[in-house]
């Protein structure tokens, strides 16, 4: 057996060692690609995996703004453009606090593998800044926006690098970044960026894209254990958008998310996060900056559990992190075990620490599913977004949930096949890491080794 994968993962610890959640990423992905690399040699000889951990392109800039009061601000601005190797680069911009090179390279490395699970003809990127929208003013937004593109408005377009939403970045800034862009470029190239408005190039169900992508993904999961999902009670994290996107459609085919959580901890909802005001309400809390979970408690008279996660929580058969990453350490993996839950969906983009995750899937009877095939179903409807701007067409919701279905089962089929094809059984984990590994791989090879 050859040890390519595992000295290429050594390399990668010795000269990343200061990007921790890079080097997580690419060890969680690697190690479990080993049975793909032992039948294509030709990997090794074209120095894939190599390639494949050092971005095309990265940009990093300057972003000063000023607040209300006058008062200049400087944040750091970031694109990694990981993979054209299948399409133009694609994937969110993320506004957060923790923003930093090793957050967006982890992010953008997992976005080239999600991209490829697809079907569509995407690279992957990520972009984003340490800038905190929360207790920002509407103006201020505008102007960190404004000031934003102004950095990235050259490095990206159509057919070139297509950014969206992801924490923090939403349809409002996406609108600010699009405004700015058509200023700056004088052009109406719509398909730079994608999460707009309807009003303006937008597609039906982008919003929603994610949080339906992910349960249409756990139907597929639940059919094949014979299992109805009906009466399931559900224990989400976060009270983003992904979160309301799991929330309303688990409501719609009878199933209940029973908790939500934010930094400030999480709420328990026995009746279940189900009925119109309650999810409409998510939107409220999302909107008004304050970023706590508590507020939901406040309204709905419901159980509050300051500073904890709600991974202990008994009543509940599916967990899904819809949060952020590494929520999911080795401590609440073994809550979740010793609760005896079958079904551990990730959402958020690797929201599960390596070890934890090796963790449970060890268990014989637990289910995983990773975040990479599962919440896919958003990056899929951006890039038909990018279709209909390029048709200069708008689809009604109907056609594009056709297709996010069939996105989202496809992704699924491609996993399980992937895993068996390289024996190592029902591994959704390993199935979704083969699958985008191999397409992306396969399509450096013919493309030449210079690339
Ligand atoms: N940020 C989302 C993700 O993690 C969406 C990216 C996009 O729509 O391009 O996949």
């Amino acid at each position: 057996m050859s040890n390519y994968v595992d000295r290429v993962i050594a390399e990668v610890k010795e000269k990343y060692a200061t990007e921790p959640e890079f080097v997580q990423t690419v060890e969680e992905v690697y190690s479990s690609i080993k049975p793909l690399v032992e039948i294509h040699p030709e990997y090794e000889e074209n120095a894939i995996l190599e390639r494949m951990v050092i971005p095309e392109r990265v940009v990093m800039f300057r972003v000063p703004w000023e607040d209300d009061k006058g008062v200049l601000h400087v944040n750091t601005g970031y694109r990694v453009q990981f993979s054209s190797a299948i399409g133009p680069y694609k994937g969110g911009l993320r506004f957060a606090p923790s923003v930093n090179m090793s957050v967006i390279k982890f992010l953008g490395f997992e976005q080239v593998f999600k991209d490829a699970l697809s079907t569509l003809p995407i690279g992957g990127a990520k972009g984003g800044s340490d800038f905190d929208p929360n207790g920002k003013s509407d103006k201020e937004v505008q102007r960190f926006c404004a000031s934003f593109m102004q950095g990235l408005w050259r490095f990206i377009g159509p057919d070139v690098d297509c950014p969206a939403g992801d924490l923090g970045v939403g349809g409002r800034e996406i609108g600010y970044l699009f405004g700015a862009w058509r200023r700056l470029t004088g052009s109406y190239a719509n398909g730079a960026l994608s999460g707009k408005d309807p009003l303006f190039g937008g597609s039906a169900f982008r919003p929603e894209a994610t949080g339906f992508g992910a349960v249409y993904y756990l139907q597929e999961v639940l059919k094949h254990e014979n299992d109805p999902i009906e009466g399931k009670r559900v224990a989400v994290a976060g009270f983003g958008n992904v979160s309301w996107g799991v929330c309303k459609k688990l409501a719609e085919l009878g199933a209940k998310a029973v908790t939500l959580s934010g930094p400030d901890g999480y709420i328990y909802d026995p009746d279940g996060v189900c009925t119109e005001e309650k999810i409409n309400y998510m939107l409220e809390m999302r909107a008004s900056g304050r970023n706590k979970v508590q507020d939901y408690a406040d309204k709905f008279g419901v159980q509050f559990f300051p500073g904890q996660k709600p991974w202990g929580c008994k009543d509940v058969d599916i967990i899904m992190p819809c949060a952020t990453q590494n929520d999911v350490n080795m401590d609440e993996a073994k809550k979740i075990v010793a609760n005896g839950i079958k079904y551990y969906i990730e959402v958020a983009n690797m929201p599960t620490t390596n070890e934890a995750l090796r963790f449970l899937m060890e268990q014989k009877n637990m289910i995983v599913a990773p975040s990479k095939a599962v919440n896919c179903g958003g990056v899929s409807v951006s890039a038909l977004e990018m279709s209909q701007n390029s048709e200069r067409l708008f689809w009604d919701g109907e056609e594009v949930d056709k297709w996010l279905h069939k996105i989202m089962k496809n992704i699924y089929d491609s996993s399980v096949a992937a895993a068996e094809r390289c024996g190592l059984g029902y591994n959704l984990v390993a199935g979704a890491n083969i699958a985008g590994v191999e397409k992306v791989a396969n399509a450096m090879i013919k493309q030449g080794r210079a690339f």
